[in-house]
């Protein structure tokens, strides 16, 4: 499979996989990676350190913005070899744990698969493990401390609606957010382009996906760094209003 890094910032690097993004924050030797691809991008994840001149061994921890598929792929094979553990909000830890699937299933996507765009990425995302419920045995909450002790510096938030353990990792002196899909800037399916919700079909809790862009709104960032799209530069402010604006045009 091929990838596209976009070397947002100095030390941040967002990598397009199959339609969705990781993130590599590197600081010295040492990376923060946010977020890990389908099962099927985990050798290109791989690749992917190893073209910024790192060893997977630099990531001193993972963390995740939501537990769905496209987000954890790589993470059984970075803690099996690598011992590299996987953080995220207390909430979303039933869902790693497989606990629970709050999660669009197969037949949502399958009722709308006449649809060119979203037949051609359903196969896309199948060949990459699409239909896969990775667990994620070693997932762990971080601490609720404030900005956490890895390379970045990244402060979490939590953003409930898509997922009710969602959070998005504030670059500070980056001045960088990563919003994993609480805030998109495109989708394979999307008819429109820019700051974005995704298609209420994907969301666990629209009302609170929504509400939870007042949070992003507040956020001090020149650059959105999304799970899905390309980087936007620009106030969160104004992503928030595009967002809000073009709702009504999203695939639903
Ligand atoms: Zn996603």
């Amino acid at each position: 499979m091929t990838t596209t890094l976009y070397q947002v910032t100095r030390d941040v690097f967002c990598v397009q996989g199959t339609a969705v993004n990781w993130i590599l924050v590197r600081e010295g030797r040492d990376l923060t990676l946010i977020d890990a691809g389908y099962p099927g991008d985990t050798d290109a994840l791989e690749a992917s350190v190893r073209s910024l001149g790192h060893r997977v061994e630099d990531i001193r921890a993972v963390l995740v913005t939501h537990a769905h598929v496209d987000h954890i792929g790589a993470l059984g094979r970075l803690h099996e070899r690598y011992g590299i553990a996987a953080l995220m909000h207390p909430d979303e830890l039933p869902n790693a744990l497989g606990q629970t699937h709050e999660s669009a299933t197969p037949a949502d996507v399958a009722r709308r698969a006449w649809r060119p765009s979203v037949l051609r990425w359903s196969l896309a995302i199948t060949r990459a493990g699409a239909t896969g419920h990775p667990v994620v045995p070693h997932a762990r909450a971080y601490p609720d401390s404030g900005a956490l002790d890895l390379p970045g510096r990244p402060q979490p938030l939590h953003v409930a609606g898509h997922t009710s353990g969602s959070s998005v990792y504030v670059l500070d002196s980056a001045g960088v957010v990563v919003t994993g899909d609480a805030l998109v800037t495109g989708h394979p399916i999307s008819a429109i382009t820019g700051p974005q919700l995704l298609p209420d079909f994907f969301t666990l809790d629209p009302g609170r996906a929504d509400a939870a862009l007042d949070v992003l709104a507040g956020v001090e960032a020149d650059v959105l760094v999304p799970g899905h799209g390309t980087p936007w530069r620009g106030e969160m402010a104004t992503a928030v209003e595009h967002a809000r604006r073009t709702a009504p045009r999203r695939l639903r």
